[in-house]
C-alpha cells in the first residue's frame, strides 16, 4: 500500500538520492515529494517499527532526544536553504511537527517552512492539516497529556474539516481566495537580491 512508501527510503536511502538529502545510523531526512510549503522535509528515524503513532514511539526519551537533535540540524538546513532560494529574508518561518493522525505509516517529523505557498498545496484539507491544532509541534509533544490515543485522534480529526483561517482572517471554505492570499503574503515577504 501507498501508506508503506516511506519504507523504501529507510530501507535503501542509496537507491533515492534525489529524494535522500541525509542518511546517518539513526535516521534518513527526506525531501517531501509533494512539498505543502517553499520548503518542505520529513525526518525519518529508521528504528521505529511501522504502524507506530509518533506519539507512542516519542514516549522514549532516547528516541525523542536523537529526533531532537536532528530536527534542529535540519531547521538550520531549511533556514540556510530559504535564503540561498529566495535570495534574503529577514524572518524564515519555520515549523516542525507530526501530524495527529498521519497519512504515512512509518513515523516521520516535517520540518518546513511555514509560508503554505505551494502547487502541491491543493485543499482544504492540507491546509488544515498544517495550520490548526492537528498538526503537532515537535518540541510540545514531551507535554502533550494524551489519556487515549484513539479518542483523541478522532477529535483532532475534526480540526482538518474547519473553516480555512489564514492569520486571523476566515476564508470559511473558499480555498482558492485563501491559497491566493497564502501566494501573495509569501510573495510580499521575500525579497528578492541581496539587500542594501
Ligand atoms: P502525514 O500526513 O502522514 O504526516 O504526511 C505524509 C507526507 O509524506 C506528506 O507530506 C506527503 O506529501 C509525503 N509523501 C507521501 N508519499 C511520499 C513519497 O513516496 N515520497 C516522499 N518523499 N514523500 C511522500
Amino acid at each position: 500500500s501507498w501508506k508503506y512508501a516511506l519504507g523504501q527510503y529507510i530501507k535503501s536511502p542509496e537507491k533515492f538520492p534525489n529524494d535522500v538529502t541525509l542518511d546517518t545510523p539513526d535516521f534518513v531526512v527526506i525531501k517531501d515529494a509533494f512539498p505543502k510549503s517553499h520548503i518542505h522535509y520529513l525526518v525519518l528515524p529508521k528504528a521505529v517499527k511501522p504502524d507506530t503513532h509518533p506519539l507512542k514511539a516519542f514516549e522514549d526519551d532516547n528516541l525523542y532526544e536523537k529526533t531532537r537533535a536532528m530536527v534542529e540540524k535540519v531547521e538550520k538546513m531549511v533556514a540556510v536553504e530559504f535564503i540561498r532560494t529566495k535570495g534574503y529574508s529577514k524572518d524564515v518561518k519555520i515549523q516542525s511537527g507530526i501530524h495527529s493522525v498521519p497519512s504515512m505509516n512509518h513515523v516521520h517529523v516535517h520540518v518546513m517552512t511555514t509560508d503554505l505557498s505551494s502547487p502541491r498545496l491543493k485543499n482544504r484539507t492540507h491546509f488544515n492539516s498544517f495550520r490548526t491544532g492537528f498538526f503537532v509541534p515537535f518540541r510540545t509533544i514531551p507535554d502533550l497529556k494524551v489519556p487515549s490515543l484513539d479518542a483523541w485522534m478522532v477529535s483532532q480529526e475534526k480540526l482538518i474539516k474547519g473553516d480555512i483561517v489564514v492569520d486571523g482572517e476566515n476564508f470559511g471554505n473558499k480555498f482558492a481566495k485563501a491559497k491566493r492570499r497564502l501566494d501573495e503574503d509569501f510573495h510580499k515577504a521575500t525579497i528578492h537580491g541581496i539587500p542594501e
